[in-house]
């Protein structure tokens, strides 16, 4: 079993080395046939790079089980959580640093009953058809597991760079149950929109299970997906869309955009 380890260890070097070495020739060779443009080489070299970062992707994913080393070290997993801060997304931007972070009492991992303390924050995106901010995320640490948790404001969604708000809205309006009354300037793109849709759509059963669970509540049986799609959402905003989300991602459900 060793020795397989140590072969297959060779050849994915080898054979990285091989396809690296391939690409930068082709780059070189092509950047003196155009006489070394900046912005086309820059182009080019991301191009010709993603088929070999993919190939590296895979092979971590094979060999360790996970996707970026770096990231996820052993004991480092992060979990989301949401909280409520009552305060709009321009707010929030603004306070920076200075929120008021909510103090994590149970761990979310182990549940031990021992109040987390605050692990630095990171930056993300927070898109608005008004307007695109920068915001910072706060993380936790466990100090009895060592693991993180983040913790993300419930007017966003985990991995989605539009605010909630915006993609509830641009679905709404795909599905034709509002008017696109305003034009506003920063809207998702048509391809974005229809993103949405399809992934909404894809999740209708993991609302219905949550409702079933929660409220005894199940959803229409009607062969098409639009009209299914409409009734929960109307259903969802009944029940509250935020805290809806919010309780379905503690229960361990997925929430309605989730892949
Ligand atoms: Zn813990």
């Amino acid at each position: 079993m060793k020795f397989f380890k140590h072969i297959f260890r060779n050849f994915i070097f080898f054979s990285t080395i091989q396809t690296f070495k391939n690409y930068y020739f082709y780059i070189c060779k092509l950047s003196l046939y155009f006489g070394t443009k900046e912005p086309f080489f820059c182009t080019f070299l991301q191009k010709a790079l993603s088929p070999f970062l993919k190939e590296c992707a895979k092979f971590f994913v094979n060999y360790f089980g996970r996707e970026n080393p770096s990231v996820h070290r052993r004991g480092e997993e992060d979990v989301i959580q949401f909280h409520d801060f009552g305060i709009d997304v321009q707010t929030y931007a603004e306070r920076g640093k200075e929120n008021d972070f909510p103090l994590l009492k149970k761990c979310p991992h182990c549940r031990a009953k021992r109040p987390l303390h605050r692990h630095g924050y990171y930056e993300r995106n927070a898109l608005t058809p008004h307007g695109d901010y920068r915001i910072w995320i706060v993380r936790y640490r466990c100090r009895e597991c060592l693991k993180t948790v983040s913790v993300l404001p419930s007017f966003l969604l985990p991995y989605f760079q539009y605010t909630l708000s915006a993609i509830w809205q641009v679905v709404k309006e795909q599905l034709g149950l509002t008017e696109g009354t305003n034009r506003a300037p920063f809207l998702p793109t048509k391809d974005g929109i229809i993103f949405y849709v399809r992934r909404f759509c894809r999740n209708l059963s993991s609302l219905h299970s949550f409702f079933a669970r929660r409220w005894r509540i199940i959803g229409p049986i009607v062969k098409k997906e639009k009209e299914r799609a409409s009734w929960w959402i109307r259903t969802l905003e009944e029940h509250g869309l935020y805290s809806v989300i919010r309780e379905m991602w503690e229960d361990g459900f997925r929430h309605p955009f989730a892949n």
